[in-house]
């Protein structure tokens, strides 16, 4: 998909000034595997780190392993064919399989400072970007490296982590997936320059799809331009004449309210009584208990992989019925009777199980790669949770929760369990079940998405600040 995209970047890159990006990450990182993908995919790219093949000539000649004493020479040699690869570099744009501050956590790792000649060359030779791969789940290493333990691999690692850190550099992530996917977010996160406006760079054009069309967020600033709060919905209700205003307002189950969640929810009432009298229209409060909040996540030992299992999940219907009834209800009431304002409760439990959001969700993964960056701006990975089916336990990150199958029917997913092994669903619209449980802000795209459907009714959703201030806005409407 990427290929011919790609392609012309790099052409196009190919005869303005040096650019250089580094791959890196500790042994099983998968770092073999997606530089040999990155030659596939044609990108000028470093073929095989230096340093193993020095490490080769150094054991050989020694007979054993490097031991402490011998990291010095064997450094300063790495070091000289980094910067042999650097400065070869004339034009364009290059990959490198690890760079020149790799050997900071190398020498870390063995109980030595970084040489003087590290440290200039630190300095003098400088990285576009660095992209640090996370482990892989299998830790496995091709090479004939002995790996005493586990735990030596995490703390390789960590150590090449923290020397890029130390050499001013603010490394990119590339969570644990195929070789191809992590390309692709490589080359999400690059800016390339566009041959039709030299010197204007932009992204790849198949990243600018979604650009192309209007607005997609109403982000406006209103300061100054304000009277009263309840004004920030009048050009919506002149343009759309609901005949129902209601003010949504979610809250995680997970606990007693915050005073801050109390000054949201007290708002939605106040504003509920003024929009009616101001507008001439029904309103209404309708309270979000967000039952999916996790009530206990666990990390697996061997793989890293977290698991969570949410407050419904845990505690089942009745007792998170008994949960709102404990610590919202009285005080829904008086601010109901208050204000003369009707609401309703329903749980995201009830919302995930309704054929509306189901079937929105499903039109939703016919779009994924295009808002999977919009969803999850940090790594592109969407936290789409399917619970094991057995337990009720999902993946917390949805690392290894894919989408398998996706037609008219419906949409197929496997996941790892930590107890059960690996297992699939199916959703379909007709279905409540299996449960979907789905991030923030993948769950705010549906949920405002179902809403807008509903033309004769304006939702408003309303959102506490960590000031106690309080934001409100309503469905955007589009295609
Ligand atoms: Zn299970």
């Amino acid at each position: 998909m990427t290929d011919t995209v790609l392609t012309e970047a790099v052409q196009a890159a190919a005869t303005g000034e040096p650019r250089r990006y580094v791959i890196t990450g500790g042994p099983s990182s998968g770092k073999d595997d997606l530089i040999a993908t990155v030659h596939t995919a044609g990108i000028p790219c470093m073929q095989a780190e230096p340093g193993r093949e020095i490490y080769r000539k150094h054991r050989e000649r020694l007979g054993r392993h490097l031991l402490r004493e011998d990291r010095r020479a064997y450094s300063l040699e790495v070091s000289e064919a980094f910067i042999a690869e650097y400065t070869s570099h004339k034009h364009g744009i290059r990959f490198y399989n690890r760079g020149i501050p790799d050997g900071y956590g190398w020498e870390a790792f063995f109980g030595l400072g970084p040489t003087p000649q590290l440290e200039q060359a630190s300095r003098l030779y400088r990285y576009d970007a660095i992209f640090v791969l996370d482990p892989l789940d299998t830790f496995e290493d091709a090479d004939d490296i002995v790996w005493a333990k586990d735990r030596e691999i995490r703390r390789v690692h960590e150590l090449i982590v923290q020397g890029y850190y130390d050499a001013g550099y603010e490394p990119v992530f590339v969570a644990p997936d195929s070789a191809a996917n992590r390309l692709d977010f490589i080359c999400a996160n690059l800016r390339y320059r566009n041959p039709a406006e030299e010197g204007d760079p932009v992204t790849p054009s198949h990243k600018l799809a979604t650009r192309t069309s209007l607005l997609l967020s109403p982000n406006s600033v209103l300061a100054n331009a304000l009277l009263r709060s309840i004004d920030i919905l009048r050009p919506r209700v002149q343009s759309a004449r609901p005949a129902r205003i209601e003010f949504v307002v979610g809250t995680q189950i997970n606990g007693a309210p915050h005073l801050g969640t109390n000054v949201v929810q007290a708002a939605a009432f106040l504003l509920a009584k003024i929009a009616r009298r101001e507008f001439s229209v029904d309103t209404a409060v309708r309270f979000g208990a967000l039952d999916n909040a996790p009530y206990e996540v666990v990390l697996d030992p061997e793989t890293y992989h977290a698991y969570q299992q949410t407050y419904y999940h845990a505690l089942g219907r009745d007792q998170i019925r008994e949960l709102i009834e404990g610590y919202y209800r009285a005080f829904f009431d008086s601010l109901s009777e208050a204000t003369d304002t009707e609401y309703v409760v329903e749980t995201y439990t009830d919302q995930q199980a309704a054929p509306g959001f189901r079937a929105e969700f499903l039109r939703s993964l016919e779009h994924l790669e295009d808002i999977r960056w919009w969803l999850a701006p940090s790594h592109g990975v969407v936290h789409i949770r399917l619970p094991c089916p057995e337990c009720g336990w999902a993946e917390k990150r949805a690392d290894r929760t894919k989408l398998a199958h996706l037609d008219e029917d419906g949409a197929a997913f496997t996941a790892v369990c930590l107890d059960h092994g690996r297992y699939e669903v199916h959703v379909d619209p007709e279905d409540d079940a299996p449960y979907l449980d789905l991030a923030t802000l993948y769950r705010n795209l549906i949920k405002e998405r179902t809403s807008g459907r509903y033309v004769n009714t304006l939702h408003v959703m309303m959102k506490g600040g960590r000031a106690q201030s309080t934001t409100m806005w309503t469905p955007w409407f589009g295609s």
